[in-house]
């Protein structure tokens, strides 16, 4: 689950990390007391807005603005809220601005040297470690710093039964070329940073930039944090950050009925009974010329009421010419499912446009097939993977 800069900043400082203060604002009026506020907590009459929105790249796109007073917050903000924000991250229409964040300018006027860095921390699923990355080129693309000097990129390994270990975090502001008080700043804020990581149950920190002030602080200035869904049970306070303005609306109308469903930029819609079968189905799609809608893995009960709500959620996508349907019949009996198909089709009357290749395998799946094929609706049958595959071909020649 992804969520917003400030509620990642909210985590983070639960944790002890050093964080640029905010206070979130809907409306100009709010923004206003919120400066007010915050001047009165950190003495900076000047304020940072910024857009929250899931995306980033908010800073070239116009998502985060200076106001050096309380006239300017109300200009900005006014304008901010309800802008469409359109950055790399986004698509073209790009996200809604709901609400900013009104933050403490950390960049004190005048400071000449203020360092940006890049920090992560995230999963190495290939060592099953976490990982710390970092780099002194912070606040800009770290895309484009991997792509042309990833020499300046460094990672730290930490194996998660041990934790992290001073000398590790000592390492990490050694390499970032700190000494003095910023050095023992840095070492504190690694330390807390992964602490929050592991504690959280995230899957994602991405802080950029950190910030060294000319004083030596060293702090949070951006947040993106991505929380584990699975663990989300065990963060019960965690769950009301959850903000469905920024999720697809099919994926989450998918997740009220319980279906794994992902949206994806294709035009073959697949409903497929495991995740590993989805995978298989979609790898199948690609090599008959077609390109996966999207990831559905309708489980276990593939019966007529979830293949109907399968069916609904595919057929919200315009871009779809054909679904397949994908179901090994083990537990679930494969005339069962066929018999659940075709009462779906029936139910849904006209609203099914695109045709249907409906590949069943496993226990009864012959006589699956007999009833596909004498439903006299518009659905082909096939046993054999490459079967499906080449109706797939066919019909989207
Ligand atoms: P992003 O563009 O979505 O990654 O948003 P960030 O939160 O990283 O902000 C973008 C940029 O705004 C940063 O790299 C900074 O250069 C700038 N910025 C952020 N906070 C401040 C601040 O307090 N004062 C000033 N002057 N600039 C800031
Ligand atoms: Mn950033």
């Amino acid at each position: 689950m992804n969520i917003h800069e400030y509620q990642g900043k909210e985590i983070l400082s639960s944790f002890g990390v050093r964080i640029q203060r905010g206070i979130v604002a809907h409306n100009a009026k709010g923004a206003v007391d919120a400066a007010k506020e915050l001047t009165e907590q950190t003495g900076t009459g000047w304020h940072v807005i910024k857009a929250q929105v899931h995306a980033g790249g908010r800073g070239k796109g116009g998502g985060v603005k200076l106001a050096k007073n309380l006239k300017e917050v109300e200009e900005i903000a006014g304008k901010m809220i309800g802008m469409n924000l359109v950055t790399k991250q986004t698509s073209a229409e790009g996200k809604k601005v709901h609400q900013i964040l009104v933050a403490e300018d950390v960049y004190y006027p005048g400071d000449s040297e203020p360092e940006e860095y890049y920090m992560s921390v995230l999963l190495n699923r290939a060592t099953g470690r976490n990982m710390i990355m970092y780099s002194t080129e912070g606040g800009m693309d770290i895309e484009a710093v991997a792509e042309n000097t990833p020499e300046l990129i460094f990672t730290e390994e930490i194996d998660p039964t041990v934790g992290i270990m001073p000398f590790q975090a000592r390492r990490i502001a050694f390499n970032l070329g700190l000494s003095g008080a910023s050095f023992k700043e840095m070492t504190k804020f690694v330390l807390a940073l992964y602490t929050a990581y592991d504690k959280s149950d995230s899957s994602l920190f991405e802080i950029n930039p950190v910030l060294k002030t000319s004083d030596d602080k060293i702090l949070a200035v951006d947040a993106k944090v991505t929380l584990d869904d699975n663990a989300l049970y065990r963060h019960k306070n965690y769950l009301e950050m959850r903000d469905i303005r920024e999720e697809n609306p099919v994926e989450v109308e998918a997740k009220k009925v319980g279906l794994n469903y992902v949206d994806l930029d294709g035009n073959v819609g697949c409903m497929v009974n495991g995740a590993g079968l989805a995978m298989a189905t979609m790898d199948l799609i690609k090599q008959a010329g077609g390109e996966p809608a999207n990831f559905l893995d309708v489980g276990g009960t593939a019966d007529a009421k979830r293949v109907e709500e399968a069916f609904r959620l595919i057929l919200k996508d315009d871009n779809v010419k054909a679904i397949l349907i994908n179901i090994f019949g083990g537990i679930v009996r494969c005339d069962r499912v066929a018999q659940g198909i075709v009462d779906a089709y029936k139910n849904m009357g006209d609203t099914i446009k695109v045709p249907i290749i409906v590949r069943l395998q496993g226990t009864n799946a012959d006589i699956a097939k007999e009833l596909i094929d004498n439903s006299g609706l518009d659905v082909q049958s096939a046993i054999e993977f490459q079967e499906a595959a080449d109706k797939v071909q066919a019909v989207l020649a």
